[in-house]
């Protein structure tokens, strides 16, 4: 303890998650002569890490070109588009199998250790952290932070139930999504922009799609407000989830948040298509002999709605066949494929990625050393910042890109 009280810390960084670890290990591979140490609040690091991707740990994606990349950032993207000239997917890759540990692509291009274990990349991070030089000091909170007039900073952190004072000369803030840290982030001059949910299931409670938990669509289009979406969507027993939803749930998370949880949803159930093109396609089917005879419940137009679901869209029609329904009924069948008007009721849980919109303003910050813009020697990584990436491996991405980018600058400064 007295070893890391009177360390001339050289680099300290608060907060012991993926970005912190990258930021750690990188300016410690880079100049092995700094101190660098990590404060970590909790009893162990790299929490979110271990129970992230069910297990599996999600590491990043398979997608390699900075341009598309930033298109599954809802906030950031902008940001990063740089960043991921230095540190992209490719480069997780690359570091990961440099120390031991391979990562494989799924069809869906989301990427994990082979091992299928999160504790492979856990166990990297530490050993990598271990072999750089870098000092861990678990259940260790950083509770205030003073600039020192010659530079460098004096900080407050509590061990056990000790407040006790450190000193180091460069600060990373990589604590995440907490609250209490933010409070000192503005204590040094830096903007927040307020904490929301994204990433989250919609609760929808309509006879439509009552009974269908476990129905799914391969692609359907969602308008809410300003925000559409695109791609898979899920039935769920609460309302809807999937890929379509959860990207309208990180695009509109403000816009959900202001509406408390309450919005209109359209549901296009056809991708893509039109009301007069899906007009046509019904009038086809309806005029097609060998269908006048049947019903209209269990014999869909659309190859891409699934039955159970078709008959429920279809519900209004009753028992008629194909050959009997009327041009209104047909009118009102495309409308409610092609623009089905739901209501979301509030906000559900998506287990297997929890995520926050919302940090540090992104105009503060230098984005080629992630280095503040308000505060000499003081830098951000991860998610502490206002970045927030879809479900996938993206917000672990930016953690390792920002961290490794701070890193570099600690490093090489
Ligand atoms: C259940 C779940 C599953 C997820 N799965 C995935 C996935 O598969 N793929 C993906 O890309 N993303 C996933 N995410 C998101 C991902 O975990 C985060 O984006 C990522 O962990 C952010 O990294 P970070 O280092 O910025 O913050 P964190 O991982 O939150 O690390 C910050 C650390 O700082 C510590 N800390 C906070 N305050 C202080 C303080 N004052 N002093 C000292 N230490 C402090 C915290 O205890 C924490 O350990 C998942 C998230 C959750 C919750």
């Amino acid at each position: 303890m007295s070893n890391f009280l009177t360390t001339k810390w050289d680099v300290i960084i608060a907060g012991g998650g993926p970005a912190g670890f990258f930021a750690a290990i990188r300016c410690a591979e880079l100049n092995p002569n700094l101190h660098v140490l990590i404060i970590e609040k909790a009893s162990q690091t790299l929490g979110k890490v271990l129970i992230s991707g069910g297990g599996r740990c999600n590491v990043t994606h398979a997608c390699f070109d900075p341009a598309q990349l930033i298109t599954f950032y809802p906030r950031g993207g902008v940001e990063l588009r740089g960043a991921f000239t230095r540190f992209q997917p490719a480069d997780t890759i690359k570091w990961f199998e440099e120390r031991g540990v391979k990562l494989k692509a799924e069809p869906d291009g989301r990427m994990f250790p082979v091992t299928d274990s999160s504790e492979t990349i856990a166990n990297c991070l530490r050993e990598a952290a271990k072999n750089a030089g870098v000092k861990v000091h678990t259940g260790t909170t950083l509770l205030q932070v003073e600039k020192n007039p010659k530079g460098g900073f004096k900080l407050e952190v509590r061990n056990e139930a000790n407040v006790l004072p450190l000193q180091t000369k460069k600060l990373v803030i990589a604590t995440g999504s907490d609250s209490k840290t933010r409070e000192i982030v503005q204590s040094l001059g830096h903007s927040i922009e307020e904490p929301v949910p994204s990433l989250f299931t919609f609760n929808v409670n309509d006879k439509r799609i009552e009974g269908l938990a476990g129905v799914s669509v391969e692609n359907v289009t969602l308008k809410m407000d300003s925000v559409t979406t695109r791609g898979p969507l899920l039935i769920t027993h609460w309302g809807l989830s999937g890929p379509a939803v959860l990207r309208c749930s990180a695009w509109g998370a403000r816009i959900l948040f202001d509406k408390k949880y309450r919005s209109h949803l359209t549901v296009n159930w056809l991708g893509d298509y039109k009301l007069e093109a899906t007009l046509e396609i019904l009038q086809r089917n309806k005029e097609w002999t060998e269908n006048a005879r049947k019903k209209v419940a269990t014999h869909p137009a659309f190859s891409q709605i699934p039955t159970r679901l078709w008959k429920q869209l279809a519900q209004f029609i009753g028992d008629k066949n194909w050959g009997d329904i009327t041009k209104i009924e047909m009118r009102k069948l495309a409308e409610e494929l092609t623009a089905g008007q739901f209501e979301i009721a509030g906000k559900g849980q998506f287990k297997e990625e929890f995520v926050t919109c919302g940090g540090v303003k992104l105009s503060e910050v230098d984005f080629k050393t992630m280095q503040s813009r308000k505060t000499n020697d003081l830098f951000f990584a991860g998610e502490v910042l206002n970045i927030d990436g879809i479900t996938g491996g993206f917000n672990f991405q930016s953690s390792w890109t920002t961290g490794w980018l701070a890193g570099s600058e600690l490093g090489n400064g």
